[in-house]
């Protein structure tokens, strides 16, 4: 009986459409952050990345900017020169979400961007929205 059920609920969620799904669930990652020496590291970096369905070099970009730093990418993380406390950094992070992730128009993640002449534009496929955004 339980298997059943679980099977059905399984049916379920396969049926619902992909991006409804994801985006219901769809919660800004928070970050791992440690300081070691002069250096900050962003231990899931790579998978903040992944979870936004950006590049890994864009959302670095954006992080090195706002954050006035030099750093690179190392494997899943990102160092950056200097101390920066989690919340600075998640901060940033919740920006370049609200920014470059999230539609502007229903809020949702499943979007996309898009570089049109010189324009950067943020287009959501849940509703179909286009914004322009600025470049990093
Ligand atoms: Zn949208």
């Amino acid at each position: 009986m339980k298997e059943d059920y679980e099977k059905l609920l399984e049916r379920a969620i396969e049926q619902i459409p992909k991006a409804v799904f994801e985006s219901s669930r769809f919660q800004i990652p928070e970050a791992d952050v440690s300081t070691v020496g002069n250096r900050t590291i962003l231990r899931n970096f790579k998978t903040i990345a992944t979870t936004f369905n950006r590049e890994p070099e864009h959302l670095m970009k954006y992080l090195l900017r706002e954050l006035g730093a030099a750093g690179d990418i190392q494997g899943a993380q990102a160092v950056f020169q200097g101390k920066f406390s989690a919340a600075a950094v998640q901060d940033r992070i919740n920006r370049y979400a609200e920014e470059f992730v999230l539609c502007k128009e229903c809020g949702k993640p499943d979007t996309r961007l898009e570089k049109r002449e010189r324009v950067h534009v943020l287009r959501c496929e849940a509703c179909g929205a286009r914004n322009p955004v600025r470049g990093v």
